[in-house]
């Protein structure tokens, strides 16, 4: 118990240090060009902070390099120990602690480093296209940022650094969506994401086939992370082409965030369909607690016009209540 408390406090501090570099490599990213060094600079020390934060994770030990009579807990919590490349700490996330790290992964890393030394000694790539190789070579190290933050940071996180990473996430959002030079990569990094998902809509911001369904809360986009707040993505996905508003307050959850017209682009029950059990399309999907309904299963009350799953009088709960229960 003891071992546990005190190897989440140890990574802590630095997850949440790298959280605020990536978040800031992400926003300068999207800046002008001038900035483009400094997203280099930035993601370089997130990349390198949130696999140290990963290793120490499992054991505070697994960041030193080399492990020798001198370690002690005392110094490396004084930031006295001397500690792991990026290189040799990915290695060791893979060899180690058996995370699933392709070779052509640790390529996209090896990029960035070296791109980071180039900036470091003001050697950024030069010549013709020169722009367009850096800003190439930052995509490729952005694509592996947050291909390792949802491939093996994110699942399984302590507490804390699961809610940090949350909102880092919904900081992050809308700048993803504008990075045009990720967008390459980006759904690639994610498709087996995708793949494992039962259902998937249109994300309303970054316009992917990206969203996905989630038990009791908003839908969660997998490309631009952008998770609810419901009444918003609702009103959001009223511009597109289906859509039928008005937006309705879910008969589920009574948040307004209940939209008609909502067809996944994605849907593996449908392809299951048994001929003694017709499969009803989702029509209606509630974008705060991911509520789905076919088209006949929600009506509008007979006597205010709400939502409703009406049951055979036609009315919602409370006109109901109202009519026939008072008395
Ligand atoms: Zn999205
Ligand atoms: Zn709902
Ligand atoms: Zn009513």
């Amino acid at each position: 118990m003891a071992t546990t408390t005190a190897s989440v406090t140890d990574s802590w501090a630095i997850a949440d240090n790298a959280l605020d570099f990536l978040q800031r490599a992400v926003t300068e990213a999207n800046a002008n060009r001038a900035h483009h060094k400094y997203a280099v600079l930035d993601l370089a020390v997130a990349v390198e902070t949130l696999i140290k934060a990963r290793l120490i994770r499992e054991h505070w030990t697994l960041v030193i390099q080399p492990i020798g009579k001198g370690t002690t807990k005392a110094k490396f919590l004084a930031g006295a120990a001397k500690t792991v490349t990026p290189g040799e700490g990915l290695d060791r996330l893979r060899d180690v602690v058996g995370l699933d790290i392709p070779t052509s992964r640790a390529t996209q890393m090896t990029t960035l480093m070296t791109l980071r030394n180039q900036v470091v000694h003001f050697a950024p790539p030069t010549g013709a296209g020169a722009a367009t190789t850096m800003l190439d070579k930052l995509g490729t190290g952005l694509s592996f940022a947050l291909w390792f933050l949802d491939h093996h940071f994110a699942p399984d996180a302590p507490d804390a650094e699961a809610a940090k990473i949350e909102e880092v996430k919904q900081e992050i959002s809308a700048e993803l969506t504008a990075i045009e030079v990720l967008a390459k990569q980006r759904l690639d990094d994610i498709k087996e994401l995708l793949d494992a998902e039962e259902r998937l809509y249109q994300c309303p911001y970054c316009t992917h086939n990206t969203l996905a369904p989630r038990d009791g809360a908003a839908p969660e986009c997998l490309y631009c992370y952008r998770a609810g707040p419901g009444e918003e993505v609702a009103e959001e996905y009223l511009g597109y082409p289906g859509a039928a508003g008005p937006v309705e307050t879910c008969t589920a959850c009574e948040t307004p965030a209940l939209l008609a017209g909502v067809h996944p682009v994605k849907d593996n029950e449908a392809n299951t369909g048994d001929p003694h059990d017709p499969y009803a399309e989702p029509h209606w999907l509630c974008f705060a607690c991911s509520m789905t309904a076919a088209e006949q299963d929600i009506i509008n009350c007979l006597i205010c016009g709400d939502a409703t799953d009406g049951g055979d009088s036609q009315l919602c709960g409370s006109c109901y209540a109202e009519r026939f229960e008072v008395f």
